[in-house]
């Protein structure tokens, strides 16, 4: 019997008879709980919750906030290893790469518990005599966090902490696939002091769950992470409900290699960006376009370096990548591969279940070359460890291609040129934009977000969060 994990409402474990097994991706004989599946009624009592509490959360002081957020963060920190190794454990990434996200949910925290005191305002003169204005920044309401399986710390580490540190309410809606690092954040959050009600965990399908906030009248955001298909339903509910609300979705990113690239920094690029965390990034490079000067060595180099990733079990040290997530992502990564190849793109390396020691979703890194831009493989985000190349004559048509497709998450340039990397930055189509970095890999407090089909709404992260977290209000006094 597996341990059961409840729900979080108005300060209260709320437990379901309907429930989740989380299984670790790695070894399919590892149970790691049993996660409640709450009903659409449930996320209305918990959005009910949110409304009473926001009423004196909404008044606390910026001190209070700053507490509570700076202990949270304290204790995230202080037990990194711990959570690092629960999320490598359901999710499926390496426990370094865990780690590393449990260390930046609580450098989150900690930055936010700074920003509830940094809040300012602005006091101008009217342009009426013996009138002053002034503007300021309130908290909107009720928050609903919806959020994906592939960082399911760090994302609603960074839609938690703002909404807290600027006197909101929320409910998370976690992704079904991976709850346990959810379910510990917001333990470790509510224990550091939050009054009930302030913050609630709603796990539990989507097409219920999250439908039932995303729908609410009485939820005054909505802030979403997901994928596209599932982001437009969202926006188009959350707007009816009159709701303020902000997507970030997936991505189809572009890394450039040209001819004057450094060969060794350009495969370093690529391989992570493209195929570490088994792909499993909105941010990852799943188009890689390289000039023809280079083009012939960076492939062959590519090559040489794929074969030396080792892919297994997450928590074995050394590893490079661990399993893809589950069934379904491996079935979708394997069909991606087959219409690849029908597509009549060339399969370069990888591609191929694996088999390991523990029974897993794993799956070798898988390359595409002599690939065209309109083919699936290039349009359509797979979600998975697979790259494909797109020869490109030149930096123009480098540029173009890489600016060709409804995404504009990130994009990244490998040159040497201080001239061509200048122009990309100017130019291209993305919110994030790398230069001799791989396209993933982000700082916690700086703004974050896309464009195009890639987001929607105001971004996220850093100082910039205030945008969608606070409401203004402009007073004319006459005194
Ligand atoms: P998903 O869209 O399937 O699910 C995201 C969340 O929405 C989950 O909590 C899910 O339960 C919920 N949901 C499902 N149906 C819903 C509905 N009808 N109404 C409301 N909520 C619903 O995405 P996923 O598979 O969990 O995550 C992978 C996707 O997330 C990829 O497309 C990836 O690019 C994207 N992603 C984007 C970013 C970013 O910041 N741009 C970051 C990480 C992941």
């Amino acid at each position: 019997m597996s341990t059961a994990f409840a729900n979080l409402i108005d300060g209260e474990q709320v437990d379901s008879t309907d429930r989740s097994r989380n299984i670790n991706p790695s070894n399919l004989g590892d149970v790691i709980g049993e996660y409640a599946r709450g009903t659409a009624a449930d996320a209305d009592r918990a959005v009910a919750a949110a409304r009473r509490a926001f009423a004196t959360w909404s008044q606390s002081s910026p001190q209070q906030r700053f507490d509570i957020l700076d202990r949270a963060g304290t204790e995230i920190l202080a037990k990194k290893e711990e959570l690092g190794r629960l999320l490598a454990r359901e999710q499926g990434k390496p426990l370094a790469d865990g780690i590393g996200e449990a260390g930046r949910a609580g450098a989150i925290f900690k930055f936010f518990a700074g920003e509830a005191l940094r809040i300012t305002g602005d006091k101008l003169d009217s342009v009426r005599p013996g009138i002053d204005v002034e503007v300021t920044r309130e908290p909107l309401g009720v928050i609903a966090a919806i959020t994906p399986w592939n960082f399911p710390l760090a994302i609603p580490a960074w839609k938690i902490a703002p909404a807290l540190a600027f006197g909101n309410t929320v409910v998370l809606k976690p992704a079904e696939l991976a709850p346990g690092s959810p379910w510990a954040l917001v333990d470790i959050v509510q224990r550091a002091g939050l009054p009930p009600g302030v913050l609630n965990l709603m796990m539990g399908p989507g097409s219920t769950i999250g439908a039932a906030l995303a729908s609410s009248p009485d939820v005054d955001a909505v802030s979403f992470t997901g994928s596209q298909e599932i982001g437009r339903g969202v926006a188009e509910a959350a707007v009816k409900a009159g709701s303020r609300v902000q997507l970030e979705m997936g991505g189809k990113n572009p890394l450039i290699v040209l001819d004057d690239a450094d060969l060794k920094v350009a495969v370093n690029v690529a391989a992570n960006g493209a195929f570490f965390q088994a792909g499993q990034r909105c941010t990852a490079s799943s188009r890689l376009i390289v000039t023809e000067g280079i083009h012939d060595r960076f492939v062959q180099a590519l090559v040489d370096r794929m074969k030396t990733l080792v892919v297994d079990d997450a928590l074995k040290p050394g590893i490079d990548l661990g399993p893809v997530v589950d069934d379904r992502q491996l079935a979708k990564d394997l069909e991606y591969i087959e219409i690849g190849r029908k597509e009549g793109a060339r399969l370069a390396w990888g591609g191929e279940r694996l088999t390991r020691d523990t029974d897993g979703y794993y799956l070798s890194p898988a390359l595409f070359t002599d690939t065209t831009p309109e083919m699936r493989i290039n349009q359509e985000e797979i979600f998975g460890p697979v790259a494909a190349i797109i020869r490109a004559e030149n930096y123009d048509e480098a540029l173009k291609l890489a600016n060709d497709t409804p995404f504009g998450l990130s994009s990244g340039i490998v040159t040497t040129s201080l001239k061509m990397a200048s122009h990309f930055k100017r130019h291209a189509q993305s919110g994030l934009v790398m230069v001799n970095l791989p396209t993933a890999g982000l700082d916690y407090h700086v703004p974050f977000g896309g464009r195009k089909g890639s987001s929607y709404g105001p971004r996220e992260q850093g100082s910039y969060a205030k945008e969608f977290y606070t409401i203004v209000k402009t007073a004319y006094v006459a005194p």
